[in-house]
């Protein structure tokens, strides 16, 4: 017989009922791909705590192993890129969704999603940033192609105590930027300071109904809240400014005026880190080896074993997890 290995699926019923257990499996069960991986660290984002609660629509294959991102050893490759032995990185391509993903021992996928591991990074760094932090650095990446410098002025970060939030203070911070760090979380105050926020500010501040314009408070932004959250930020962003929008973790609406666009001729940059082209990948991934301080990564990830995740993803999505969750397998 072959060798089984654990795995956590989710399953629904005849009545679209929705369920989440742990099973075994072997490799007969993976789906089609040329590269199967050894899965030595994952992670719980978001969308993995949407895909384990169903609160959100992300499962589109039934059953489905959940778990959108994960870092390891190539087991076996018929994909001419990749070796035995080769240390990789998977984010998105909608691994987790319509994928089996990340949440097993193993993983069979399209050697074209994958990305190599950065020098002197272990899997379990890889996995500390994430996809989280991977699509944080790809808004910073989007605020600097837009001209938003740190002599520009100072940026917001706003679900600042979350995974986004807590990577994108720790690189922009580090990048010279003055950080005003918004969370509803004020006791994790010292934890965002320590990042390098230069200033803390209470959700409060933006979640409620936006004026078309308000006082210019910030060059730029990283924003992973959506709804009123966003639309407050646009509104107090000055002059030429632009904000970079990924996440909707207060929602996805966006109740906003076209003011700052017409008025303060403020840009409002889309990010996607699931479809982004491997050239993309890989930069941003660079980007994260060299301007990622290791030191500030570890403080903000947790370890956590495979047994911890269906927990993990219950409280990512009532919003009690601090920064990044590391699973090692
Ligand atoms: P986390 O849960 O770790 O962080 C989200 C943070 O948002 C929370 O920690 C909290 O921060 C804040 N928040 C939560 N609920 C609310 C609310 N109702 N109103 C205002 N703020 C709230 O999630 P991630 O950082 O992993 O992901 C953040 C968002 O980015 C998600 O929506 C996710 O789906 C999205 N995302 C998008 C990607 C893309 O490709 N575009 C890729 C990765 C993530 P605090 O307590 O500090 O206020």
């Amino acid at each position: 017989m072959s060798e089984t290995f654990k795995a956590i699926l989710v399953s629904r019923d005849a009545d679209k009922k929705q369920s989440v257990a742990v099973t075994d499996l072997t490799d007969a069960d993976l789906m089609e791909g040329d590269v199967t991986v050894a899965v030595e660290a994952t992670t719980v984002n978001y969308k993995d705590g949407l895909a384990i609660t169903g609160k959100a629509p992300v499962v589109r294959r039934w059953p489905l192993v959940p778990g959108i991102d994960f870092a390891g050893t190539v087991i076996s490759s018929s994909n001419p890129d990749w070796r035995k032995g080769d240390k990789v990185i998977l984010n998105g391509w909608g691994v987790g969704e319509t994928h089996f993903g990340a949440y097993a021992a193993r993983a069979r996928v399209n050697g074209d999603w994958l990305v190599p591991l950065p020098k002197g990074m272990s899997p379990h760094d890889a996995m500390a940033v994430g996809t989280a932090g991977y699509t944080a650095m790809l808004s910073v990446m989007a605020l600097e192609r837009h001209g938003i410098l740190p002599d520009r002025g100072p940026v917001v970060v706003t679900g600042a105590a979350g995974g986004v939030g807590s990577v994108a203070i720790s690189i922009l911070s580090s990048l010279g930027y003055h950080v005003v760090a918004s969370t509803g979380r004020n006791a994790e105050s010292p934890y965002l300071i320590n990042l390098g926020a230069a200033e803390v500010i209470s959700r409060d501040e933006l979640n409620q109904p936006a004026k078309p314009l308000a006082k210019e408070r910030w060059a730029g932004g990283v924003d992973s809240v959506g709804s009123h959250t966003l639309a407050n930020v646009l509104s107090m962003t000055s002059y030429g400014g632009a904000i970079a929008a990924c996440g909707l973790a207060g929602g996805m609406d966006l109740p906003a005026s076209v003011a700052p666009f017409i008025l303060r001729g403020v840009s409002l940059l889309g990010i996607d880190s699931v479809m982004a082209p491997k050239a993309v990948r890989l930069e941003a991934w660079r980007r994260i080896g060299t301007d990622l301080d290791l030191k500030k990564l570890a403080n903000l990830s947790t370890a956590i074993g495979f047994d911890g995740i269906i927990d993990a993803a219950r409280d990512i999505v009532d919003g009690k997890i601090r920064g990044r969750v590391v699973v090692d397998m």
